[in-house]
């Protein structure tokens, strides 16, 4: 390939760049790839929950992909990740309590392995590539990514240059701000016109026993609402920190764990963005951060009692009541309705009191809604051709570059760069 040090460079261990290396060393053994991240353990997102989904356009950006090319690469992401898929049952149930609502639930093939469990699986991941040669760099920071004519190389924290014939740059969303200083070092024309901004509802079982059916049920409202990431069985609420403030996300424990009977998921807009506003991660970023002006420096929770008597909820409301189970993720009890811009909290109010309907119960007064959810992952390149290359020998892919939302959809994006390496794009 060249005569760099490693024929090819992965910044990022999450399954983008997984994907990329496990396709490229079992379609060319015998390649020499380093894999860096900034973290202390390989693993990127896979960390979280794991669950993974099957059926596109689940955790797909549906503007990169069409749904041929997700199917034709799913079954390779899941020969890697050896999935045990989850049953499903009384779909057509909901599906028909949904549907009169104008609500779509799509049946989507999923497995769950859990934050306690993914941890095996990583492992087993790693050892597999190591057997197969692929060098590993933890607790490194690149800062810098290049081309020039003797091939494409990074810069890690501290000064050190290494080369190789071709750079897989995949960060992450937590890797926005690294990407865009890369694409606007580089030249590379990017787009970043769309951001999802929601809420994460905590409540108990009993409240949404559709999990018990379907562990992640999928519904698509009206004006661009969805349901996303749902955990239970041991399900906690958790923050994602970005630097000057947090956002809410969530994660459940393995099925072999102790149940702790809530069930939390989110509810997320996404919101397309026209000229003049020019980047949704900004606004994104401005979003975060009013909430957490107003909480305190923490993101906001509030109980759905509250929120329907217009009143903000307080410390003793949480404490004092008659509700039945604390927050999983104690942040500061306020009123939503001071942090979430009027058109977003309208429709997603609206997709609740839909999914009221169709799941009677989970709009419970003790059910807690926190902010903000916001997913920032709409970097999107000018890809120079279908393998996300954005320059000659770098690829951009993963969440951070926008090719997809999830894990499959990583993974398959890595393998997509990986296709196009071997075939010289
Ligand atoms: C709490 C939580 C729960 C989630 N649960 C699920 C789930 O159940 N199912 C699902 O499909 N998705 C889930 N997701 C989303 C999922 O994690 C992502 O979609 C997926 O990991 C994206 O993969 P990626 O390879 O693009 O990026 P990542 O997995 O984020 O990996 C990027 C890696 O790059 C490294 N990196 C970034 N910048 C640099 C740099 N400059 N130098 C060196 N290394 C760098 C990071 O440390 C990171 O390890 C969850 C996310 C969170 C936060």
């Amino acid at each position: 390939m060249s005569s760099s040090e490693y024929d090819v460079i992965i910044i990022g261990t999450g399954p983008a760049g997984l994907g990329t290396a496990f396709h490229l060393t079992g379609v060319a053994p015998g390649i020499s790839i380093l894999m860096i991240d900034r973290e202390r353990i390989c693993s990127g997102g896979l960390l979280n929950d794991c669950k993974q989904n099957y059926t596109y356009p689940i955790g797909f950006a549906t503007d990169n992909w069409t749904s041929a090319e997700a199917e034709r690469l799913l079954p390779l992401v899941e020969e890697a990740l050896q999935p045990t898929i989850k049953e499903k049952q009384n779909i057509e149930v909901y599906r028909r309590r949904a549907e009169r609502l104008g609500v779509a639930l799509l049946d989507v093939r999923q497995a769950h392995v859990g934050t306690d469990r993914s941890r095996v699986l990583i492992q087993r991941l790693r050892d597999e590539l190591t057997r197969r040669g692929v060098r590993f760099m933890l607790e490194r920071e690149v800062t810098d990514v290049f081309n020039d004519a003797a091939g494409a190389g990074v810069v890690i924290a501290g000064g050190e240059t290494l080369r190789a014939g071709n750079v897989i740059v995949a960060p992450g969303r937590k890797g926005f701000s690294f990407l865009q200083q890369v694409m606007e070092r580089l030249g590379i024309a990017y787009i970043d016109n769309v951001v999802d901004v929601g809420i994460r509802v905590e409540t108990r079982l009993e409240n949404y026993p559709v999990v018990n059916d379907y562990y992640d049920p999928k519904f698509m409202f009206p004006d661009g609402v969805r349901t996303f990431c749902t955990n239970s069985g041991h399900a906690r609420v958790v923050l994602e920190r970005y630097d000057g403030f947090s956002l809410v996300n969530g994660h459940a424990l393995s099925e072999q764990q102790a149940g702790n009977n809530l069930v939390n998921f989110a509810l997320l807009k996404t919101i397309g963005l026209k000229a003049p506003v020019r980047s949704g991660q900004q606004m994104g970023v401005f979003l975060a951060t009013l909430a957490n002006e107003i909480g305190g420096g923490k993101p906001l929770m509030q109980r759905v009692g509250d929120f329907r008597l217009g009143k903000r909820s307080t410390v003793e409301t949480f404490n004092e009541d008659l509700y039945s189970f604390p927050p999983s993720c104690p942040v500061t009890a306020g009123d939503l309705g001071l942090a979430v811009p009027a058109k977003i909290m309208r429709h997603i109010w609206a997709a609740l009191k839909k999914l009221d309907t169709i799941v009677p119960g989970v709009l419970h007064p003790s059910t807690i809604m926190y902010y903000p959810e916001i997913k920032m992952y709409a970097n999107k390149p000018a890809f120079l051709d279908s393998h996300f290359r954005v320059s000659n020998g770098i690829y951009m892919v993963g969440d951070g570059a926008g090719t997809s939302r999830g894990i499959t959809g990583a993974w398959a994006s890595g393998i997509r760069a990986a296709e196009g390496i071997l075939e010289g794009s």
